[in-house]
């Protein structure tokens, strides 16, 4: 349960258009760490299609945000940050998700505190281990499209299908029940 629990997210949501802003904001959050792939734009796509667009523009007006994806070129977090004029780092190495250090770097921009601050994204094994090691608030969200890297989509996605499995067994994960469904059914 211990070493589960590592890998529980605060909370699961369908899309990022499906978090309750209102409730983040209640429970003190103030700062949002964004994963970009999967999260807020498809493989394949260049930017997030209109209701993420406007989903993320809402938060931006209310809270601090930083992208934090993990990506060698860091290509579309430096469009994202452009377009939306917000903070945002691409991460490899030993900064990694789900290494602390991205994390550190992004509270760092975002001046918040980890316990006044979500990390949000589609991955179990980098985005919401690497949120709760730093201590954030972690929301899992489903993946946008599954046409993934060929690593993701066939180490990281059954080792998380697994994980999410025994989550839901040990009642680790919140609702909505469909996401984790999902999630459990591709392999
Ligand atoms: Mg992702």
């Amino acid at each position: 349960m211990g070493l589960l629990s590592a890998f529980a997210p605060d909370e699961v949501a369908r899309s990022v258009c499906d978090i309750d802003l209102d409730a983040l904001a209640g429970r003190g959050i103030e700062g949002l760490l964004l994963d970009v792939d999967n999260t807020l734009i498809g493989r394949g796509s260049v930017e997030p299609d209109a209701d993420r667009c406007a989903w993320l523009e809402g938060a931006i007006e209310r809270f601090h945000v930083c992208l934090l994806s993990n990506s060698v070129r860091g290509t579309r977090v430096r469009r994202l940050k452009e377009r939306f004029g917000i903070d945002g780092i691409a991460v490899w190495h030993w900064d990694r998700k789900p290494c602390t250090g991205g994390v550190r770097r992004a509270l760092a921009l975002t001046g918040t505190a980890p316990e006044h601050t979500a990390m949000i994204g589609d991955q179990l094994l980098t985005d919401i281990w690497g949120g709760n090691r730093a201590g954030l608030y972690t929301v899992w969200v489903e993946r946008i499209s599954p046409r993934e890297f060929i690593y993701t989509r066939h180490v990281h996605r059954r080792i998380e299908a697994f994980i999410a499995r025994r989550l839901q067994r040990a009642g680790l994960l919140p609702g909505p029940a469909r996401a984790v469904g999902e999630a459990c059914e591709e392999q």
